[in-house]
């Protein structure tokens, strides 16, 4: 009998502070992808499975108060089951999937945000990931203000979108010291330029990653 090797998919994740355009790129990447023959998925952090948007609504209700380390814990919870039910089985059965926020976000908002030690998501992050990262991870960097006058009077805030200007900044910082020790796996891009030369920078690097052997 013989076996067919499944070759592995491809795991992309977007990053960046809120407002940063996340979700607008988010659609031209599953248009560049439909032209590809790579069976891809998009999902979501904190969320993608049953459970995870349960921790999700909890983790983004402004109503909920959590410690610092419940709130971490929670990150993982539901990242954990994120990847045992849609991520692996997504993987090893050899389709891309697009991650719109991973554990990038968790050293961010939870470290760089709320206070967490970067050592303790780091082991939470052995736990849960057991090595699993990233292939591709887009950062979306722009200063705090051009978010915050991007995003002015177009959504509802959820809890984090409702913290101080200083909160953010905190986050911002985490995010590109993330970007510093990762540099293989982060890219940085600049989010302050128009749409059109944001997505042609988007699109070489998921031509790179569609090559790389
Ligand atoms: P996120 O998903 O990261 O929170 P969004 O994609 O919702 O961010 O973008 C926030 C707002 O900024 C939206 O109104 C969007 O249309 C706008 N926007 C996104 N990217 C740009 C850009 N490069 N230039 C100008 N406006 C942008």
């Amino acid at each position: 009998m013989s076996t067919q090797q499944v070759r592995r998919g491809r795991f992309i994740t977007l990053e960046g502070i809120d407002g940063a355009g996340k979700s607008t790129h988010l659609s031209f990447i599953r248009d560049w992808l439909s032209g590809r023959d790579v069976g891809a998925a998009f999902t979501r952090e904190p969320g993608g499975t049953p459970l995870s948007e349960k921790i999700r609504d909890l983790l983004l209700d402004p109503g909920t108060v959590a410690s610092l380390d419940a709130e971490a814990l929670l990150a993982f919870a539901a990242r954990q089951q994120h990847i045992a039910e849609v991520i692996e089985p997504a993987l090893a059965a050899g389709r891309w999937l697009v991650s719109d926020r991973f554990t990038d976000s968790t050293y961010a908002f939870q470290g760089g945000g709320r206070g967490v030690p970067f050592e303790r998501i780091r082991a939470l992050e052995d736990w849960v990931q057991r090595g699993l990262q990233p292939d591709l991870t887009l950062l979306f960097d722009l200063p705090t203000e051009v978010a915050a006058g991007r995003m002015a009077g177009t959504r509802v805030p959820d809890r984090f979108e409702q913290e101080a200007a200083d909160f953010h900044r905190r986050v911002r910082a985490a995010y590109l010291r993330r970007a510093e020790e990762a540099p293989q796996r982060i890219v940085v891009l600049d989010a302050g330029r128009g749409i059109a030369d944001i997505q042609a920078d988007i699109a070489v690097h998921l031509q790179r990653l569609l090559e790389r052997g």
